[in-house]
Protein backbone atom coordinates (compact mmCIF):
# COMPACT_ATOMS: atom_id res chain seq x y z
CA UNK A 1 0.00 0.00 0.00
CA UNK A 2 1.01 3.62 -0.76
CA UNK A 3 0.15 6.51 2.25
CA UNK A 4 1.10 10.37 1.30
CA UNK A 5 3.00 12.76 3.52
CA UNK A 6 1.93 15.98 3.61
CA UNK A 7 3.97 18.27 4.80
CA UNK A 8 3.10 21.87 5.88
CA UNK A 9 5.01 23.86 8.69
CA UNK A 10 7.07 20.76 9.47
CA UNK A 11 10.17 20.90 6.79
CA UNK A 12 12.30 18.16 8.25
CA UNK A 13 12.97 14.55 7.96
CA UNK A 14 14.45 14.56 11.66
CA UNK A 15 11.53 13.79 14.38
CA UNK A 16 9.48 13.19 11.99
CA UNK A 17 5.51 11.30 13.28
CA UNK A 18 3.92 11.53 10.07
CA UNK A 19 6.45 10.38 7.87
CA UNK A 20 7.51 7.92 10.42
CA UNK A 21 3.97 6.24 10.72
CA UNK A 22 3.41 6.49 6.52
CA UNK A 23 7.17 4.29 6.50
CA UNK A 24 5.91 1.88 9.13
CA UNK A 25 2.70 1.08 7.07
CA UNK A 26 3.69 1.37 3.82
CA UNK A 27 5.60 0.35 0.66
CA UNK A 28 5.54 3.54 -0.94
CA UNK A 29 5.55 7.05 0.42
CA UNK A 30 4.49 9.98 -1.78
CA UNK A 31 6.26 13.05 0.38
CA UNK A 32 4.15 16.31 -0.72
CA UNK A 33 4.08 20.04 -0.65
CA UNK A 34 1.25 21.88 -1.59
CA UNK A 35 2.03 25.75 -2.12
CA UNK A 36 -1.95 26.47 -1.13
CA UNK A 37 -2.95 29.16 -3.14
CA UNK A 38 -5.63 30.46 -0.29
CA UNK A 39 -2.59 31.27 2.07
CA UNK A 40 -1.10 33.45 -0.86
CA UNK A 41 -4.25 35.32 -1.32
CA UNK A 42 -5.07 35.70 2.36
CA UNK A 43 -1.81 38.12 2.14
CA UNK A 44 0.83 35.96 3.76
CA UNK A 45 3.08 34.77 1.02
CA UNK A 46 5.62 37.52 2.13
CA UNK A 47 8.97 37.37 -0.38
CA UNK A 48 11.23 37.08 2.77
CA UNK A 49 9.32 33.78 4.05
CA UNK A 50 8.80 32.30 0.22
CA UNK A 51 12.76 32.75 0.23
CA UNK A 52 13.18 30.69 3.17
CA UNK A 53 10.74 28.11 2.09
CA UNK A 54 12.19 27.49 -1.25
CA UNK A 55 15.65 27.19 0.86
CA UNK A 56 13.74 24.79 2.97
CA UNK A 57 11.60 22.31 0.17
CA UNK A 58 15.17 22.59 -1.54
CA UNK A 59 16.60 20.77 1.42
CA UNK A 60 13.96 18.49 1.83
CA UNK A 61 13.85 17.10 -1.68
CA UNK A 62 17.78 16.40 -1.46
CA UNK A 63 17.87 14.84 1.94
CA UNK A 64 14.73 12.66 0.35
CA UNK A 65 16.69 12.17 -2.83
CA UNK A 66 19.50 10.79 -0.51
CA UNK A 67 17.26 7.98 0.76
CA UNK A 68 16.37 6.92 -3.17
CA UNK A 69 12.91 9.32 -2.58
CA UNK A 70 12.01 12.79 -4.00
CA UNK A 71 9.48 15.71 -3.01
CA UNK A 72 6.29 16.02 -4.95
CA UNK A 73 5.30 19.81 -5.07
CA UNK A 74 2.28 21.10 -6.66
CA UNK A 75 0.44 24.67 -5.90
CA UNK A 76 -3.24 25.29 -5.92
CA UNK A 77 -6.12 24.66 -3.57
CA UNK A 78 -4.84 22.32 -1.29
CA UNK A 79 -6.84 19.71 -0.92
CA UNK A 80 -7.58 19.11 -4.44
CA UNK A 81 -4.02 18.64 -4.63
CA UNK A 82 -3.83 15.97 -1.89
CA UNK A 83 -6.60 14.28 -3.18
CA UNK A 84 -5.09 14.29 -6.76
CA UNK A 85 -2.02 13.23 -5.74
CA UNK A 86 -3.78 10.49 -3.41
CA UNK A 87 -5.54 9.20 -6.74
CA UNK A 88 -2.39 9.18 -8.57
CA UNK A 89 -0.21 7.14 -6.25
CA UNK A 90 -3.40 4.89 -5.47
CA UNK A 91 -2.84 5.94 -1.87
CA UNK A 92 -4.75 4.91 1.15
CA UNK A 93 -4.15 7.01 3.95
CA UNK A 94 -2.54 10.65 4.08
CA UNK A 95 -0.28 11.64 6.86
CA UNK A 96 -0.36 15.60 7.99
CA UNK A 97 0.75 17.27 11.40
CA UNK A 98 -1.89 18.87 13.17
CA UNK A 99 -1.88 23.05 13.16
CA UNK A 100 -3.87 25.37 15.07
CA UNK A 101 -5.06 28.14 13.23
CA UNK A 102 -8.79 28.78 12.44
CA UNK A 103 -7.84 28.51 9.01
CA UNK A 104 -5.85 25.29 9.49
CA UNK A 105 -8.62 23.30 11.14
CA UNK A 106 -11.29 23.96 8.59
CA UNK A 107 -8.80 22.73 5.86
CA UNK A 108 -8.31 19.81 7.72
CA UNK A 109 -12.06 19.37 7.85
CA UNK A 110 -12.63 19.77 4.25
CA UNK A 111 -9.69 17.44 3.66
CA UNK A 112 -10.89 14.80 5.79
CA UNK A 113 -14.16 14.90 3.84
CA UNK A 114 -12.98 15.34 0.97
CA UNK A 115 -10.60 12.10 1.42
CA UNK A 116 -13.20 10.20 3.33
CA UNK A 117 -15.20 10.31 0.42
CA UNK A 118 -12.35 8.66 -1.86
CA UNK A 119 -12.35 6.24 0.54
CA UNK A 120 -8.77 7.40 1.85
CA UNK A 121 -7.92 8.12 5.68
CA UNK A 122 -6.42 11.22 6.89
CA UNK A 123 -4.45 10.64 9.98
CA UNK A 124 -3.43 13.95 11.85
CA UNK A 125 -0.10 13.62 14.08
CA UNK A 126 0.37 15.61 17.67
CA UNK A 127 3.95 16.89 18.58
CA UNK A 128 5.03 17.85 15.60
CA UNK A 129 5.22 21.45 15.50
CA UNK A 130 4.38 21.93 19.21
CA UNK A 131 6.39 20.26 21.87
CA UNK A 132 3.34 19.78 23.93
CA UNK A 133 0.19 19.70 21.71
CA UNK A 134 -2.32 22.24 22.73
CA UNK A 135 -5.04 20.70 25.29
CA UNK A 136 -3.03 18.57 26.48
CA UNK A 137 -2.54 21.20 29.78
CA UNK A 138 -5.40 22.63 30.86
CA UNK A 139 -6.75 24.47 33.75
CA UNK A 140 -9.15 23.16 36.51
CA UNK A 141 -11.54 25.81 35.55
CA UNK A 142 -11.17 27.14 32.04
CA UNK A 143 -10.32 24.78 28.35
CA UNK A 144 -6.49 26.79 28.17
CA UNK A 145 -4.12 28.90 29.88
CA UNK A 146 -4.40 32.55 29.51
CA UNK A 147 -1.48 32.94 31.51
CA UNK A 148 2.38 31.62 31.42
CA UNK A 149 3.70 31.30 34.55
CA UNK A 150 0.99 28.56 35.65
CA UNK A 151 1.19 27.11 31.85
CA UNK A 152 4.79 26.39 32.10
CA UNK A 153 4.82 25.09 35.61
CA UNK A 154 2.23 22.61 33.72
CA UNK A 155 4.43 21.85 30.90
CA UNK A 156 7.46 21.32 32.71
CA UNK A 157 6.00 18.45 34.35
CA UNK A 158 5.03 16.60 31.10
CA UNK A 159 6.95 13.70 29.48
CA UNK A 160 7.99 14.42 26.39
CA UNK A 161 7.92 11.60 23.38
CA UNK A 162 11.54 10.35 22.56
CA UNK A 163 12.65 12.31 19.00
CA UNK A 164 12.51 10.07 16.17
CA UNK A 165 15.83 9.65 14.13
CA UNK A 166 15.51 10.18 10.21
CA UNK A 167 14.76 7.36 7.90
CA UNK A 168 16.91 5.68 6.23
CA UNK A 169 15.28 4.94 2.58
CA UNK A 170 12.23 6.29 0.95
CA UNK A 171 10.56 4.34 -1.92
CA UNK A 172 8.11 6.76 -3.78
CA UNK A 173 6.12 5.65 -6.21
CA UNK A 174 6.20 6.36 -9.97
CA UNK A 175 3.99 8.47 -11.76
CA UNK A 176 3.43 11.08 -9.11
CA UNK A 177 3.99 14.64 -11.16
CA UNK A 178 6.07 17.39 -9.52
CA UNK A 179 6.34 20.85 -10.48
CA UNK A 180 9.76 22.39 -10.62
CA UNK A 181 10.92 23.04 -7.02
CA UNK A 182 10.46 26.90 -5.59
CA UNK A 183 13.96 29.02 -5.73
CA UNK A 184 15.06 32.25 -4.50
CA UNK A 185 15.86 33.27 -7.97
CA UNK A 186 13.32 35.43 -9.05
CA UNK A 187 11.80 36.43 -6.09
CA UNK A 188 11.81 40.76 -5.46
CA UNK A 189 11.80 42.53 -1.93
CA UNK A 190 13.78 40.18 -0.08
CA UNK A 191 15.63 41.63 2.92
CA UNK A 192 19.65 41.45 1.88
CA UNK A 193 20.92 39.88 5.17
CA UNK A 194 17.70 37.22 5.20
CA UNK A 195 19.08 34.12 6.82
CA UNK A 196 19.19 30.56 5.12
CA UNK A 197 16.49 27.72 5.93
CA UNK A 198 16.67 24.03 5.66
CA UNK A 199 16.64 21.45 7.72
CA UNK A 200 20.93 20.99 7.48
CA UNK A 201 21.40 24.50 8.23
CA UNK A 202 18.56 24.64 11.42
CA UNK A 203 20.44 21.12 12.45
CA UNK A 204 23.58 23.19 12.32
CA UNK A 205 22.89 25.90 13.89
CA UNK A 206 21.00 24.14 16.75
CA UNK A 207 23.96 21.98 17.44
CA UNK A 208 26.42 25.55 17.23
CA UNK A 209 24.02 26.75 19.88
CA UNK A 210 24.39 24.07 22.03
CA UNK A 211 27.96 24.04 21.56
CA UNK A 212 28.61 27.87 22.44
CA UNK A 213 25.69 29.80 22.62
CA UNK A 214 22.90 27.93 25.16
CA UNK A 215 25.15 28.37 28.22
CA UNK A 216 25.31 32.45 27.76
CA UNK A 217 21.61 32.44 27.33
CA UNK A 218 20.04 33.34 30.60
CA UNK A 219 22.21 36.57 31.01
CA UNK A 220 22.90 37.82 27.67
CA UNK A 221 18.95 37.12 25.63
CA UNK A 222 18.50 40.97 26.26
CA UNK A 223 21.51 41.81 25.23
CA UNK A 224 20.53 44.08 21.92
CA UNK A 225 24.07 44.33 20.34
CA UNK A 226 25.67 40.90 21.87
CA UNK A 227 22.56 39.13 19.78
CA UNK A 228 23.09 36.16 21.80
CA UNK A 229 19.76 34.32 21.20
CA UNK A 230 19.78 30.97 18.89
CA UNK A 231 17.94 32.51 16.03
CA UNK A 232 16.26 29.22 15.87
CA UNK A 233 12.91 31.01 15.34
CA UNK A 234 12.82 30.70 11.16
CA UNK A 235 13.46 27.25 12.01
CA UNK A 236 10.86 26.80 14.31
CA UNK A 237 8.05 28.24 12.57
CA UNK A 238 8.71 26.37 9.33
CA UNK A 239 9.82 23.10 11.43
CA UNK A 240 12.91 22.59 9.64
CA UNK A 241 13.74 21.70 13.68
CA UNK A 242 11.24 19.92 15.86
CA UNK A 243 10.18 21.30 18.93
CA UNK A 244 10.38 17.99 21.32
CA UNK A 245 14.11 17.41 19.74
CA UNK A 246 15.37 21.02 20.94
CA UNK A 247 13.92 20.37 24.34
CA UNK A 248 15.22 16.78 24.81
CA UNK A 249 18.53 18.09 23.87
CA UNK A 250 18.79 21.65 25.59
CA UNK A 251 18.16 19.44 28.60
CA UNK A 252 20.95 17.08 28.63
CA UNK A 253 23.06 20.08 27.86
CA UNK A 254 21.59 21.48 31.35
CA UNK A 255 22.17 24.63 33.15
CA UNK A 256 20.10 28.28 33.73
CA UNK A 257 20.94 28.51 30.04
CA UNK A 258 19.39 25.87 28.42
CA UNK A 259 16.80 26.09 31.23
CA UNK A 260 15.81 29.41 30.35
CA UNK A 261 15.97 28.83 26.43
CA UNK A 262 13.41 25.62 27.22
CA UNK A 263 11.29 28.44 28.31
CA UNK A 264 11.22 30.22 25.70
CA UNK A 265 10.35 27.37 23.39
CA UNK A 266 7.45 26.94 26.09
CA UNK A 267 5.96 30.20 25.50
CA UNK A 268 5.59 29.15 21.52
CA UNK A 269 3.59 26.35 22.89
CA UNK A 270 1.83 28.62 25.27
CA UNK A 271 0.93 30.41 22.74
CA UNK A 272 -0.23 28.24 20.16
CA UNK A 273 -2.67 26.67 23.03
CA UNK A 274 -4.34 29.88 23.28
CA UNK A 275 -4.47 30.31 19.67
CA UNK A 276 -5.87 26.54 19.25
CA UNK A 277 -8.88 27.81 21.63
CA UNK A 278 -9.34 31.12 20.31
CA UNK A 279 -8.95 31.61 16.65
CA UNK A 280 -10.11 35.04 16.85
CA UNK A 281 -6.93 36.00 19.10
CA UNK A 282 -5.74 36.52 15.91
CA UNK A 283 -7.43 39.18 14.65
CA UNK A 284 -9.58 40.43 17.72
CA UNK A 285 -8.86 41.44 21.43
CA UNK A 286 -7.98 38.89 23.29
CA UNK A 287 -9.19 40.72 26.41
CA UNK A 288 -9.14 44.99 27.18
CA UNK A 289 -10.63 46.83 24.59
CA UNK A 290 -9.43 49.91 22.63
CA UNK A 291 -11.51 51.14 20.51
CA UNK A 292 -10.14 54.81 19.51
CA UNK A 293 -6.78 53.97 18.41
CA UNK A 294 -4.97 56.79 16.35
CA UNK A 295 -4.33 56.10 12.31
CA UNK A 296 -1.79 58.54 12.41
CA UNK A 297 -0.17 57.50 9.00
CA UNK A 298 2.64 59.74 8.54
CA UNK A 299 3.77 58.57 12.13
CA UNK A 300 3.21 54.78 11.11
CA UNK A 301 5.21 55.44 8.11
CA UNK A 302 8.13 56.71 10.58
CA UNK A 303 7.79 53.99 12.32
CA UNK A 304 7.96 51.16 9.70
CA UNK A 305 11.09 53.14 8.09
CA UNK A 306 12.79 53.70 11.34
CA UNK A 307 13.01 57.72 11.68
CA UNK A 308 11.09 57.95 14.65
CA UNK A 309 13.86 59.98 15.99
CA UNK A 310 14.01 57.14 19.10
CA UNK A 311 17.31 55.86 18.06
CA UNK A 312 16.93 52.21 19.57
CA UNK A 313 13.21 52.24 17.92
CA UNK A 314 14.88 53.02 14.32
CA UNK A 315 17.88 50.31 15.09
CA UNK A 316 15.23 47.98 15.43
CA UNK A 317 13.08 48.69 12.44
CA UNK A 318 16.14 48.88 10.09
CA UNK A 319 17.17 45.19 11.28
CA UNK A 320 13.91 44.17 10.65
CA UNK A 321 14.36 45.32 7.18
CA UNK A 322 17.66 44.57 6.52
CA UNK A 323 17.40 41.08 7.34
CA UNK A 324 14.03 40.05 8.02
CA UNK A 325 14.19 39.30 11.97
CA UNK A 326 14.46 41.35 14.74
CA UNK A 327 15.73 40.80 18.28
CA UNK A 328 13.43 39.90 20.61
CA UNK A 329 14.05 42.58 22.99
CA UNK A 330 13.66 45.14 19.59
CA UNK A 331 10.14 43.55 18.66
CA UNK A 332 9.16 44.21 22.92
CA UNK A 333 10.08 48.07 22.59
CA UNK A 334 8.87 48.89 18.83
CA UNK A 335 5.68 47.35 19.40
CA UNK A 336 5.15 49.58 22.88
CA UNK A 337 6.24 52.41 20.87
CA UNK A 338 3.45 51.65 18.19
CA UNK A 339 1.02 51.10 20.67
CA UNK A 340 1.49 52.51 23.84
CA UNK A 341 3.38 55.78 22.62
CA UNK A 342 1.64 56.15 19.20
CA UNK A 343 -1.26 54.58 20.52
CA UNK A 344 -1.91 53.01 16.87
CA UNK A 345 -3.63 49.60 16.54
CA UNK A 346 -1.48 46.41 17.18
CA UNK A 347 -2.57 45.10 14.08
CA UNK A 348 -0.96 47.68 12.25
CA UNK A 349 2.17 46.45 13.53
CA UNK A 350 1.26 43.07 13.47
CA UNK A 351 1.21 43.13 9.32
CA UNK A 352 4.10 45.09 9.07
CA UNK A 353 6.02 42.62 11.03
CA UNK A 354 4.20 39.61 9.06
CA UNK A 355 4.98 41.22 5.83
CA UNK A 356 8.82 40.91 6.74
CA UNK A 357 9.56 38.80 9.36
CA UNK A 358 11.25 35.52 8.25
CA UNK A 359 9.55 33.77 11.36
CA UNK A 360 6.20 35.72 10.75
CA UNK A 361 4.13 33.43 12.31
CA UNK A 362 0.46 34.00 13.43
CA UNK A 363 0.08 32.41 16.80
CA UNK A 364 3.68 34.29 17.73
CA UNK A 365 3.18 37.40 16.14
CA UNK A 366 -0.70 38.20 16.69
CA UNK A 367 -0.12 36.66 20.18
CA UNK A 368 2.96 39.16 21.12
CA UNK A 369 1.36 41.96 19.80
CA UNK A 370 -1.51 41.63 21.56
CA UNK A 371 0.54 41.07 24.88
CA UNK A 372 2.46 44.07 24.24
CA UNK A 373 -0.48 46.20 23.05
CA UNK A 374 -2.23 45.65 26.56
CA UNK A 375 -4.72 43.78 24.85
CA UNK A 376 -3.88 40.49 25.36
CA UNK A 377 -2.60 38.03 28.20
CA UNK A 378 -0.13 40.08 30.08
CA UNK A 379 -0.54 40.37 33.55
CA UNK A 380 0.84 44.39 33.27
CA UNK A 381 -1.22 45.67 30.30
CA UNK A 382 -0.46 48.79 31.70
CA UNK A 383 3.05 48.68 31.21
CA UNK A 384 4.71 51.17 29.16
CA UNK A 385 8.48 50.68 27.50
CA UNK A 386 10.37 53.85 27.60
CA UNK A 387 12.89 53.77 24.66
CA UNK A 388 15.61 55.76 26.05
CA UNK A 389 15.47 53.79 29.83
CA UNK A 390 15.39 50.38 27.74
CA UNK A 391 18.31 51.13 25.13
CA UNK A 392 20.57 52.50 28.42
CA UNK A 393 19.90 49.22 29.80
CA UNK A 394 19.89 46.81 26.70
CA UNK A 395 22.50 48.75 25.00
CA UNK A 396 24.76 49.87 27.29
CA UNK A 397 27.32 51.32 25.17
CA UNK A 398 25.39 52.16 22.28
CA UNK A 399 26.79 49.56 19.32
CA UNK A 400 23.12 48.29 18.53
CA UNK A 401 22.13 51.67 17.55
CA UNK A 402 25.44 52.35 16.03
CA UNK A 403 25.45 49.50 14.28
CA UNK A 404 22.17 50.09 12.16
CA UNK A 405 21.26 53.86 12.27
CA UNK A 406 24.73 54.86 10.48
CA UNK A 407 24.02 58.70 10.98
CA UNK A 408 24.55 58.22 14.57
CA UNK A 409 27.49 56.24 14.09
CA UNK A 410 30.59 58.67 15.46
CA UNK A 411 28.20 59.06 19.11
CA UNK A 412 28.97 57.36 22.24
CA UNK A 413 26.86 56.40 24.44
CA UNK A 414 25.12 57.94 26.06
CA UNK A 415 24.34 60.60 23.49
CA UNK A 416 23.78 58.02 20.80
CA UNK A 417 20.56 57.56 22.75
CA UNK A 418 19.34 60.80 23.25
CA UNK A 419 20.79 62.77 20.20
CA UNK A 420 18.02 65.61 20.70
CA UNK A 421 20.13 66.80 23.31
CA UNK A 422 23.20 67.52 21.45
CA UNK A 423 23.54 71.22 21.60
CA UNK A 424 24.47 73.59 18.22
CA UNK A 425 26.89 72.19 15.56
CA UNK A 426 27.04 68.87 17.47
CA UNK A 427 23.12 68.33 16.21
CA UNK A 428 22.70 70.44 13.63
CA UNK A 429 25.28 67.98 12.00
CA UNK A 430 23.33 64.86 12.19
CA UNK A 431 20.70 63.76 9.47
CA UNK A 432 18.69 62.62 11.50
CA UNK A 433 15.06 63.34 12.62
CA UNK A 434 13.47 64.78 15.89
CA UNK A 435 11.59 62.49 18.03
CA UNK A 436 7.99 62.10 16.52
CA UNK A 437 6.43 62.60 19.54
CA UNK A 438 7.11 63.53 23.88
CA UNK A 439 7.50 60.12 25.87
CA UNK A 440 5.50 61.70 28.43
CA UNK A 441 2.81 63.04 26.09
CA UNK A 442 2.34 59.03 24.33
CA UNK A 443 2.36 57.31 27.85
CA UNK A 444 -0.14 59.62 29.06
CA UNK A 445 -2.67 59.23 25.75
CA UNK A 446 -2.22 55.18 26.62
CA UNK A 447 -3.55 55.36 30.51
CA UNK A 448 -6.29 57.35 29.59
CA UNK A 449 -7.51 55.58 26.65
CA UNK A 450 -7.60 52.35 28.60
CA UNK A 451 -9.14 53.79 31.83
CA UNK A 452 -11.81 55.77 29.24
P1 LIG B 1 15.43 32.65 21.32
O1 LIG B 1 15.50 33.69 22.36
O2 LIG B 1 16.65 31.91 21.00
O3 LIG B 1 14.26 31.66 21.76
C1 LIG B 1 14.15 30.32 21.26
C2 LIG B 1 12.80 30.10 20.63
O4 LIG B 1 11.77 30.27 21.59
C3 LIG B 1 12.47 31.09 19.52
O5 LIG B 1 13.06 30.70 18.31
C4 LIG B 1 10.95 31.05 19.51
O6 LIG B 1 10.46 29.96 18.78
C5 LIG B 1 10.62 30.84 20.98
N1 LIG B 1 10.35 32.14 21.59
C6 LIG B 1 11.23 33.02 22.11
N2 LIG B 1 10.59 34.08 22.63
C7 LIG B 1 9.28 33.88 22.42
C8 LIG B 1 8.10 34.62 22.72
N3 LIG B 1 8.14 35.79 23.35
N4 LIG B 1 6.93 34.11 22.34
C9 LIG B 1 6.86 32.93 21.71
N5 LIG B 1 7.92 32.18 21.41
C10 LIG B 1 9.12 32.65 21.76
N6 LIG B 1 8.32 34.85 17.32
C11 LIG B 1 8.11 34.12 16.21
O7 LIG B 1 8.59 33.00 16.13
N7 LIG B 1 7.37 34.62 15.17
C12 LIG B 1 6.81 35.86 15.21
O8 LIG B 1 6.15 36.26 14.25
C13 LIG B 1 7.04 36.66 16.36
N8 LIG B 1 6.54 37.92 16.44
C14 LIG B 1 6.75 38.65 17.59
C15 LIG B 1 6.19 39.93 17.68
C16 LIG B 1 6.37 40.69 18.82
C17 LIG B 1 5.74 42.06 18.94
C18 LIG B 1 7.13 40.18 19.89
C19 LIG B 1 7.34 40.99 21.14
C20 LIG B 1 7.69 38.91 19.81
C21 LIG B 1 7.49 38.14 18.67
N9 LIG B 1 8.04 36.84 18.58
C22 LIG B 1 7.81 36.10 17.43
C23 LIG B 1 8.71 36.20 19.72
C24 LIG B 1 10.23 36.39 19.79
O9 LIG B 1 10.58 37.74 19.63
C25 LIG B 1 10.97 35.56 18.73
O10 LIG B 1 10.53 34.23 18.77
C26 LIG B 1 12.48 35.58 18.99
O11 LIG B 1 12.96 36.90 18.99
C27 LIG B 1 13.18 34.77 17.93
O12 LIG B 1 14.57 34.83 18.10
P2 LIG B 1 15.39 33.55 18.57
O13 LIG B 1 15.03 32.40 17.75
O14 LIG B 1 16.81 33.97 18.60
O15 LIG B 1 14.81 33.37 20.04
Amino acid sequence: NVSVVLFTCDLRLHDHPPLRAALDGSRQVVPLFVRDRAVDRAGFAAPNRLAFLADCLRDLDAGLRERGGRLVVRSGDLVEEVCKVAGEADADEVHLAADVSAYAHRREERLRRALEAEGVRLHVHDTVTTAVEPGAVLPTSSDHFAVFTPYFAHWSRRRLRDPLTAPRTVHVPDGVGSEELPSRAGLSGLSPGLAAGGEREGRARFAAWLRSGVEAYEDRHDDLAGDATSRLSPHLHFGTLSPVELVHRSRRVGGPGAEAFVRQVAWRDFNRQVLAARPAAATVDYRAKHDRWRTAPDEVEAWRAGRTGYPVVDAAMRQLLHEGWMHNRGRLLTASFLTKTLYVDWRVGARHFLDLLVDGDMANNQLNWQWMAGTGTDTRPNRVLNPVTQAKRYDLHGEYVRRWVPELADLAAPAVHEPWKLQGLDRAGLDYPEPLVELSEGRERFLRGRSS
